[in-house]
């Protein structure tokens, strides 16, 4: 995609979010106590942002403002019409702001910007539009009932609002899965408190910005920045929320599970996984490389839904293992603003440790490195895009998300043992 977007540009863009500030009830606030922590570009290694630490203070004082605003506040009397009115008015602003939300994101995740600026965004705001196009359309039905001493009777449905959501978002994607919690969460009328990562808030902050253009009341939708241990666990344990949304990994969507337990509030997990993606003999096998390799790599591989086992038929196995190490070793990767990159860094030094740590320990175990397997960079965490064979299901390269440019490639005989190897993690 041709862009005008450079390095320079970027810097510009990100020089007006600055101060990175929580959005409270409506207003654009530093932490309570002053504390902030730092956010660094993957892509360069530089500080970006001091993020402010909010804490448990804010916690409560967010959901005390969606609270009101459920169930007295100007929120709860908008018509359904009117809120669908403001949900496309969102879209809008979020469509003419698109390079500035992309190249936050980019900024914070390390990602080429064509990902956030061709798809996520663009993505984002259809989400926005589809439920803003719902908001009116909710209704229950009426169902005829037996009639009752002669006279014609019905029973009716009626759909309310759960009420004031608490919303974990991860940092992959971050502005697409806002949108996705965000979009049905408001078009039905409840109010939200968002906690973001701690490694993506500046594209979140930037839209909380565009939320209150939209006319949207204060305390609707409040976005509390934070540590996972002390924002997120005063969200997930929060007495006055109806609903948990999260979305993250196993890990901490257990320890989020049993927190929201505890006041029995419900939780929607959305977690991590190891997708299979299975190649038989028959398949047009260039395309099939072709794909199997957008399955794994996109987002640097750090999408939930990655591709990251690939399942191959014996009989094709040996050339299709060396097409995917071909094709891997001609992704190009690259800083974010570079129009040539195809891949961009991951998201922090832990990360790619862990990553690097994964295809040690396939090696240890005997699988092969086919293509990759090393840090691509001195300068940013960039891993280059990894192929390995001869590995088998009970590794941990092939049983664990990696959440990176690692894909492992085992062979298999017949359908049930595809299915089998497919379900075994
Ligand atoms: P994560 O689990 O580390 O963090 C998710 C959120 O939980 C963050 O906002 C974090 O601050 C918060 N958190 C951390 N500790 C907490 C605690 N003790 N109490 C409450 N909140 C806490 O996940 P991540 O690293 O941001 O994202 C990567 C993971 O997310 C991967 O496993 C990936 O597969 C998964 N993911 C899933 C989907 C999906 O739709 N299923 C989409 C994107 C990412």
């Amino acid at each position: 995609m041709a862009t005008l977007i450079t390095e320079e540009s970027a810097q510009k863009i990100l020089a007006n979010a600055l101060p990175a500030r929580m959005l409270i009830d409506g207003e654009c606030v530093p932490s309570r106590s002053g504390e902030t922590f730092h956010k660094f570009n993957p892509a360069t290694e530089t500080l970006i942002a001091e993020i402010p630490a909010g804490g448990v203070q804010e916690i409560d004082e967010a959901v005390a403002a969606a609270r009101a605003q459920f169930d007295h506040g100007e929120w709860s009397r908008v018509s359904n019409r009117e809120r669908a009115r403001m949900l496309f008015r969102l879209a809008d602003l979020m469509e003419r702001d698109t390079e500035i939300l992309s190249v936050l994101q980019v900024l914070e995740s390390g990602q080429p910007l064509y990902e956030p600026l061709g798809k996520d965004i663009p993505l984002s705001v259809e989400i926005m539009r589809y439920y803003a196009g719902w908001a009116d359309k909710v209704h229950g039905s009426v169902i005829p009932l037996p009639s009752a001493n002669g006279r014609p009777a019905h029973a009716y449905t009626v759909r309310e609002p759960v009420g004031v959501l608490g919303m974990f978002i991860p940092w992959n994607g971050q502005t697409m899965i806002a949108a996705w919690k965000l979009a049905p969460a408001l078009a039905t009328g409840c109010t939200v408190v968002i906690k973001p990562s701690e490694e993506g808030q500046l594209a979140l902050l930037h839209l909380g910005k565009l939320i209150a253009e939209a006319g949207l009341p204060d305390g609707v939708v409040n976005i509390v920045t934070g540590l996972g241990a002390t924002a997120g666990a005063a969200l997930s344990s929060h007495p006055y929320i109806d609903k948990v949304s999260f979305t993250g990994s196993p890990e901490t969507g257990r320890r989020v599970h049993q927190a929201a337990g505890t006041n029995f509030t419900p939780v929607t997990l959305e977690l991590g996984g190891k997708g299979p993606q299975i190649i038989w003999p028959d398949a047009d096998i260039e395309h099939a490389v072709k794909m199997a390799a957008v399955g794994v790599f996109a987002n640097q591989g750090q999408i939930c839904g990655a591709g990251s086992r690939i399942l191959v038929h014996r009989s094709i196995y040996d050339r299709v293992t060396e097409e995917l190490g071909d094709r891997a070793n001609r992704i190009k990767l690259g800083t974010p603003f570079d129009e040539s990159t195809q891949m961009g860094a991951l998201i922090n030094a832990n990360q790619m440790n862990r990553v690097l740590g994964y295809i040690d320990s396939g090696r240890e175990e005997g699988a092969r490195v086919v293509a990759g397997g090393e840090r691509a960079r001195e300068v940013g965490y960039f891993v280059q895009p990894t192929i390995v064979d001869e590995a088998t299901p009970d590794m941990a390269i092939a049983r664990d998300e990696i959440f990176g440019p690692v894909v492992a490639v085992l062979p298999f005989e017949t359908e049930e043992d595809a299915v089998r190897i497919a379900n075994d993690t």
